[in-house]
């Protein structure tokens, strides 16, 4: 059905998190110094101090805990601070590290302040964490050689070293190892202006004539994403190239925009389809996100993941403990009359995840 990879299509391109067609490109876009890191100012700030303190004394920064959606620059941000300190980063991910035996090599293997980032953290298993507790307290590991009644432990001591974890998810951390982390920073969804800073530095970079007013309506357009603001760019580009000069104007960008079916406030399709339902099918809600998420033939863990977070900072959804809700905003934004009792926007319910 033709209507049905069109519907495909769209969720993809505002996809948060890292898709093939990204492909090096993230690499290249990637700041390498706090200074050229846009935005994020409060976390940017504390970071800066522990990092310029970790160094004076000469001792491993306290782990971080990063947590917030996905593309807003957390890897990011741990690379930076391993160059900053001036030291190595390794990088993982929590379901990559499948055995204790996987986490021992990798924590023997750092150098003296070394940085290892564990990205999604709040998959690693149950066994792997364990391991970690007291490699993060004492810096120590407890490994057990043989099996049966031979078997014994024995404690081996590791160099000083920072995990930085990085999550969507802070809630489904387990208690024990939040509470190992010294600093836990939340990234904030970026402001319209620090989107189109973050536009333009990427066109600089690729080579992309960009004006400010084209930078800025593919930020205005970007759900507070810097890695779906990259993506748009790469896809306005195509536009501009066939449509015009190659030159990013607030023109082109607004009709590519508006092909690639996203509106004026960056909502795509499945925003809409998911908006919709909750007003026409029911009522405006509240409505539970597993009914939502069958009735739309979505996953809940993508209406989740990818669409509340920027539908609430918008303050067009409220959550309540009996479900999903659109607000008066949400009607207007859709073109429908807002009943009298409809929710007014709640951007105090803005606690993704947590
Ligand atoms: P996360 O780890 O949170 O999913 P990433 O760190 O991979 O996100 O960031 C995705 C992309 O967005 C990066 O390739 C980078 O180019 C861009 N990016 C993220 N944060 C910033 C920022 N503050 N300034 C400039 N570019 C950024």
């Amino acid at each position: 059905m033709i209507q049905t990879e069109e519907m495909e299509f769209a969720p993809r391109v505002i996809a948060p998190e890292n898709i093939p067609e990204d492909g090096d490109i993230e690499v290249t876009l990637r700041p390498q110094t706090l200074h050229d890191y846009i935005g994020q100012e409060k976390v940017k700030e504390k970071i800066a101090i522990y990092i310029e303190a970790a160094k004076r004394r000469g001792e491993p920064l306290d782990h971080v805990l990063l947590y917030g959606p996905p593309g807003l620059g957390k890897t990011t941000l741990s690379a930076i601070i391993a160059h900053e300190l001036g030291v190595n980063l390794r990088v993982t991910t929590g379901p990559a590290i499948e055995k204790p035996g996987d986490l021992v090599s990798l924590l023997t293997s750092l150098n003296d302040n070394d940085v290892l980032f564990i990205d999604e953290i709040h998959r690693l298993s149950r066994a792997v964490e364990e391991i970690l507790y007291p490699a993060l307290e004492d810096r120590v590991i407890d490994i057990i050689i043989g099996k049966g009644p031979s078997a014994r432990s024995i404690r081996m001591d590791l160099k000083p070293f920072t995990l930085i974890g990085a999550t969507t998810r802070a809630g489904q951390l387990s208690a024990p190892l939040r509470d190992r982390f010294g600093v836990i920073e939340r990234l904030e969804l970026y402001s319209k202006e620090n989107l189109t800073d973050i536009v333009r530095r990427s066109a600089m970079i690729l080579g992309i004539p960009c004006e400010t007013d084209g930078a800025a309506e593919i930020a205005g357009r970007a759900r507070g994403t810097p890695r779906i603001a990259n993506r748009l760019l790469k896809r306005v580009r195509d536009f501009a190239d066939v449509m015009g000069n190659g030159q990013i104007t607030q023109e082109i960008a607004s009709i590519a925009l508006s092909r690639l079916e996203i509106d004026q406030l960056g909502l795509d399709s499945l925003d809409r389809r998911m908006l919709d339902m909750i007003i026409k099918g029911y009522g405006g809600g509240p409505v539970g996100l597993e009914t939502l998420a069958a009735a739309i033939g979505e996953e809940s863990v993508t209406l989740e993941d990818v669409c509340e977070p920027f539908l609430m900072q918008l303050g067009f959804l409220g959550r309540t403990p009996r479900g999903r809700q659109a607000t008066r905003l949400a009607y207007e934004h859709l073109g429908y009359t807002p009943p009298e009792q409809a929710a007014s926007p709640d951007t105090g319910q803005l606690s993704f995840n947590a």
